[in-house]
């Protein structure tokens, strides 16, 4: 029973997912979040994240660059940021984790192929999205990438933005 229940605990996984801007912009994040929900995952952090100007710009630049070399640390988020959203300004829902067994390659079979018109139907994907531009979510797609993007995007994102709002406050109490 004892070694059932470790094997069966080692498989709970933490993915990372994103609405992305176009997603949140055509008011699919129901829809998205539903889909994860009904699959049988279980929410554990959501937080919809306006995407700086400058961290926008950033991303267009190094998206228009074929980047592979490792980059500082401070730029990882820039990066990463530049992998999942196509340098649009706009809002973004991000879900820090949906857990569950096999989460990460469960959540990117629901979600579907890169290019939409390769995604199968019955896929988010492949229901909802045309280009690849425009393909309205991003999962993790590794083990690995999703402890590391839920770090580096999510945790990162949380304190720009609790230093934001840190500012706003005190800019409001001048
Ligand atoms: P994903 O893991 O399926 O999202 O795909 P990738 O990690 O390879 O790429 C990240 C995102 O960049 C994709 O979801 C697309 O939005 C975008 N992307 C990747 N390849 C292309 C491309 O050839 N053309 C365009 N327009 N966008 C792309
Ligand atoms: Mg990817």
């Amino acid at each position: 029973f004892l070694p059932h229940l470790i094997a069966s605990m080692e498989q709970v996984e933490e993915t990372y997912v994103m609405v992305k801007p176009d997603g949140v912009q055509r008011g699919l994040v129901g829809e998205v979040i539903s889909r994860f929900e009904k699959k049988g995952f279980k929410l554990t952090a959501l937080k919809l994240f306006q995407c700086p100007k400058e961290l926008a710009e950033y991303s267009r630049a190094l998206q228009g660059s074929q980047v592979q070399v490792i980059l500082p640390q401070t730029d990882q988020l820039h990066y990463l940021w530049s992998r999942c959203v196509y340098g649009t300004l706009g809002y973004c829902v991000l879900a820090k984790a949906w857990e569950g067994v096999g989460a990460v390659a469960s959540a990117r079979k629901l979600i579907g192929a890169t290019n939409p018109l390769q995604a199968e139907p019955g896929t988010i994907r492949g229901d909802l999205a045309v280009q690849m531009g425009r393909n309205v979510v991003h999962g993790s797609d590794s083990p690995e990438n999703g402890k590391r993007e839920i770090g580096e995007v999510f945790d990162a994102l949380m304190s720009i933005i609790e230093l934001n709002s840190a500012q706003n406050i005190s800019g409001l109490r001048k």
